[in-house]
């Protein structure tokens, strides 16, 4: 896996004479968002520091045995923990989807090496640890350092306050800020009438590790989606019943014969009682021992200062430019990684690639009036095809348009067919085989096309 080349068409709307203006930008968070904007704003040539609470590097991919205090994840006061994976899993995504586009995320050779397609998520952390090396990201690294507040004191100047391992507080002043803290650690929980009198124990997917807690037992699962799809898988080997409820019963997935007598799907549920009982929305009634909410997580900034400019409400942060920018604060304040059901790693590409290009001047933003405009045109949008503020963020649909706006706007290559082709074609079979769809595919074709491209970057 010799160094790979940056795009050649990286720099490539910058007006030739022009040198590039470099910052002092602070990334906040060296999960796979935090290192792969570190090496584009780095490549772009601006100096960068890295604040990371924990101690090492890959976030979500650091998978941690412990779970919080409150399963809940709902007390403001429970000890935390930042990852949601589960000890068994795998990426849901084929490997050659997964990685940054000029640094793809091919099988390599070593000890603890995953090679299969489909990676267990050691895989994956090995994979970012690789990136992290090659691209001297660690260096610009502060481990142990947790950003408490960030916040604009002068025009165009933004103070940084951490807290570092000795528990001393200092603060530091940058040009721009670059939240990247990610998006899957806060839970949201369905809200259930009578839950308070309800005897049974309710846990978040957020602090779901292994399927054995749940031996014997009668579970009820709330939400089908990518969690809610897997941890049903394990919970069917052990548990005596699992009870899914869902927006649009059954999603279209086919399950494994063996297990389809154990599982019932429901629409949501209506309310809890007090006798133990939980009454579905089709007034089915079923007596559970614990209530599993695969439902998602909150958005989430609490170090942030914007005076208001920046909100969350109802899960949408806003105002966003194309889910970057505040239009008010920009460029100075940008959020990495926010959109979902999307493909993560090459967007993190595009979206800090584009955060680089205009805080060096290669790229220039509209004004902040048209930003808001436009800010203002997607959410009349999104309302007039009834879709609620909570998925504003959402990209299901439109996750191809928006890696190539990214890409035109950057001067970066359009998003590969191949990819559009195997992302869809890995959704169509995970529903047609939930149970065997990392182990069994028939995409040759474009795994070969993919390889063709990856030749670019590893021969
Ligand atoms: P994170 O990885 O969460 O990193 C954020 C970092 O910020 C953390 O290291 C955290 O410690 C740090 N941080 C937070 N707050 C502060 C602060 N105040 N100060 C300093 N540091 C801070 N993606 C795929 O491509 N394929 C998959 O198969 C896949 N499966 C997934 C399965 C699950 C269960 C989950 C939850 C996610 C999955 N994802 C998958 C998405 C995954 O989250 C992304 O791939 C990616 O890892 C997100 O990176 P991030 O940098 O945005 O956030």
């Amino acid at each position: 896996h010799p160094p790979p080349q940056p795009y050649a068409m990286q720099h490539s709307s910058n007006s030739q004479s022009q040198p590039l203006t470099s910052r002092r930008v602070a990334v906040i968070g060296a999960g796979a968002g935090g290192l792969v904007s570190a090496r584009e704003l780095g490549r772009e040539g601006h100096s960068v520091v890295v604040f990371e609470r924990s101690s090492q590097i890959g976030g979500t991919w650091v998978y941690s045995p412990e779970i919080e205090s409150d399963p809940l994840g709902v007390d403001p006061n429970r000890t935390r923990i930042h990852s949601s994976l589960y000890k068994s899993l795998r990426t849901n995504l084929p490997r050659e989807l997964m990685g940054v586009r000029d640094y793809p995320f091919v099988p390599r050779e070593g000890e603890g090496r995953d090679p299969r397609r489909f990676p267990s998520h050691l895989e994956v952390l090995k994979y970012l640890e690789d990136f992290a090396n090659e691209f001297g990201i660690c260096e610009l690294v502060r481990f142990g350092t947790e950003v408490v507040s960030a916040g604009l004191v002068e025009v165009g100047k933004w103070r940084v306050r951490f807290r570092c391992e000795s528990g001393d507080v200092d603060d530091e002043m940058f040009d721009a800020v670059v939240v990247c803290v990610g998006n899957y650690s806060q839970p949201r929980v369905a809200e259930i009438p009578g839950i308070d009198e309800w005897p049974g124990e309710q846990i978040h997917s957020h602090n779901y590790r292994d399927p054995e807690p749940f031996r014997g037992k009668v579970v009820i699962l709330i939400g089908f989606s990518s969690s809610g799809t897997d941890i049903s898988q394990e919970l069917l080997v052990v548990a005596k019943e699992v009870h899914i409820a869902c927006r649009s019963a059954k999603t279209g997935f086919l399950l494994a014969e063996s297990v389809i007598s154990k599982v019932s799907f429901h629409p949501m549920i209506k309310s809890a009682r007090k006798d133990g009982t939980v009454v579905f929305e089709d007034g089915c009634v079923v007596s559970a021992d614990v209530i599993l909410h695969c439902t998602g997580y909150k958005y989430h900034f609490p170090f942030l200062e914007t005076n208001g400019i920046v909100t969350v409400d109802d899960n949408r942060v806003g105002p966003l430019y194309k889910h970057v920018f505040p239009p008010a604060l920009a460029p100075g304040l940008s959020f990495v990684g926010l959109p979902f059901k999307v493909v993560p790693l090459p967007m993190f590409e595009l979206q800090s690639n584009w955060v680089a290009g205009v805080l060096s001047k290669r790229i220039a933003l509209p004004s902040k009036e048209l930003m808001l405009a436009d800010v203002k045109a997607f959410y009349a949008d999104l309302e007039a095809n009834g879709k609620p503020k909570h998925r504003t963020h959402e990209m299901s649909d439109c996750m191809v348009e928006y890696f190539n706006w990214l890409a035109a706007t950057c001067g970066c290559p359009a998003y590969e067919e191949w990819r559009k082709g195997m992302y869809d074609y890995t959704h169509v079979n995970k529903r047609a085989n939930l149970g065997s769809y990392r182990d069994d595919w028939h995409d040759d074709e474009l795994i070969h096309q993919a390889y063709e491209e990856f030749r670019k970057y590893t021969t």
